[in-house]
């Protein structure tokens, strides 16, 4: 466990120093199972050390959860803690940076009912609605780490004694997140300006749209008028530059929400908030989902669709080539934080403001106007292989080759 212990030093310093980029005197919010208190500690640790005024830690349990799907009253589902997410919101406001530790059981809720699930999710989402615009306004700095904690690591090596599953889970999540080096501040550093490069390549195409092709994929996602790339690094309006993500391999954008046509299957399985959803199967007209398929969870995929309008359309179209460290492990992790880092993807739902140029200042009709989608929902899903080809379209209808066989060319 010694080693393991260093190692999870290295991850808080990395959540710390890149993941947040925290700043002497600023706040920090930080959640986590309760399984993970280990790297919590760690993390809270780091924060003080780099000059933190107050680390608030609030712990999730996944048993508590359960507890509520098998025992509250049906009005239940429709409640979120509204105090404690406005609370958030109101800290983001006043400058609080804000790290998720994830690590929850993938599967936690795949038994429940699904309109149960969905009530929950929604109610949620809705609450926590000014707390995550905030986040993906980048207001602040924000990141996400991963925990391996049992439950998790049962699922993605189901034939191994959950001692040898835990320690394989930390070795895949360690290689993910680049901790594997001497040095790993100085390695994402390096990461971060190979990332830069493809992101000033892509804006400086302007393309139109990209078209994938693929087995049972042959899709054309137009981009929203006057979008940009982003990935890697990024700087909050606070003036703090932080990662995001740890790991993160995508570079992406903004799709325009009427223009998207053909249709698109899905190449990795999707844990959605407790449930899984396999093989994806989706056609798009003028924009919009006019048929959903899904060979498991197709009633938790179609309730996530009705959430609203927005939900029907993309928010984000990223691009992640098959020789990524993650999608070259070849492990299925049951987490979007690493499958969406193994494969390019597209999600439902809310497009990012920072995927626009002067997003930030954007009123919701003129974000509208410009393409980019608006939804109380984000989701993930993965479309790339090592058999997806990826062009991109420029507005006088060019095709030029940017991915061949899930390769960049
Ligand atoms: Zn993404
Ligand atoms: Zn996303």
């Amino acid at each position: 466990m010694n080693n393991t212990d260093s190692l999870l030093d290295k991850l808080a310093q990395v959540a710390v120093h890149i993941g947040l980029g925290l700043r002497e005197g600023q706040e920090l919010i930080l959640t986590a199972p309760l399984e993970a208190a280990p790297l919590a500690r760690k993390i809270t640790e780091q924060a003080y050390k780099a000059g933190s005024s107050l680390v608030t830690l609030l712990y999730e349990d996944d048993e508590a959860t359960l507890l509520r799907f098998q025992h509250a009253h049906e009005a239940s589902f429709d409640q979120a803690p509204r105090w404690l997410l406005e609370g958030m919101a109101d800290a983001f406001e006043a400058g609080a940076a804000r790290l998720a530790i994830v690590g929850n059981d993938p599967a936690l809720l795949s038994g429940q009912d699904p309109q149960k699930v969905a009530r929950a999710n929604r109610a949620r989402a809705q609450a926590y609605q000014r707390a995550l615009e905030l986040i993906t306004s980048h207001h602040i700095n924000w990141s996400i780490v991963a925990y391996a904690s049992p439950a998790w690591a049962r699922q993605v090596f189901p034939h191994d004694p959950e001692p040898v599953a835990v320690e394989k889970l930390w070795e895949a999540i360690f290689k993910a997140s680049r901790l594997d080096t001497p040095d790993p501040v100085s390695t994402w550093k390096a990461h971060n300006q190979a990332l830069q490069s493809r992101v000033d390549y892509l804006n400086q195409k302007r393309y139109a749209a990209l078209h994938f092709k693929g087995p049972g994929t042959d899709l054309v996602v137009g981009l929203a008028e006057g979008h940009r790339w982003g990935g890697g690094s990024v700087q909050a309006k606070n003036g703090v530059v932080f990662n995001p993500n740890i790991p993160t391999e995508e570079v992406f954008t903004a799709p325009h929400k009427d223009r998207v046509e053909g249709y698109v299957r899905s190449t990795k399985p999707l844990s959605y908030q407790g449930s899984l959803i396999e093989d994806i199967e989706v056609r798009f007209e003028k924009g919009r989902v006019v048929e959903a398929k899904a060979r498991r969870g197709a009633d938790v995929l179609n309730r996530a669709l009705e959430t609203d309008e927005g939900a029907r359309r993309l928010g984000e179209v990223a691009l992640v080539p098959h020789s990524s460290p993650i999608a070259q492990m070849g492990l299925l992790f049951y987490n979007t934080l690493f499958d969406e880092n193994a494969a390019s993807h597209i999600a439902f739902g809310q497009a990012y403001r920072e995927c626009l140029h002067g997003g930030g200042q954007l009123s919701s009709e003129e974000l509208a106007a410009r393409g980019a989608n608006q939804s109380l929902i984000h989701i993930d899903w993965m479309i790339g292989s090592e058999h997806l080809d990826v062009d991109g379209l420029t507005a006088d209808g060019r095709a030029e080759p940017l991915m061949r066989g899930g390769a960049w060319v």
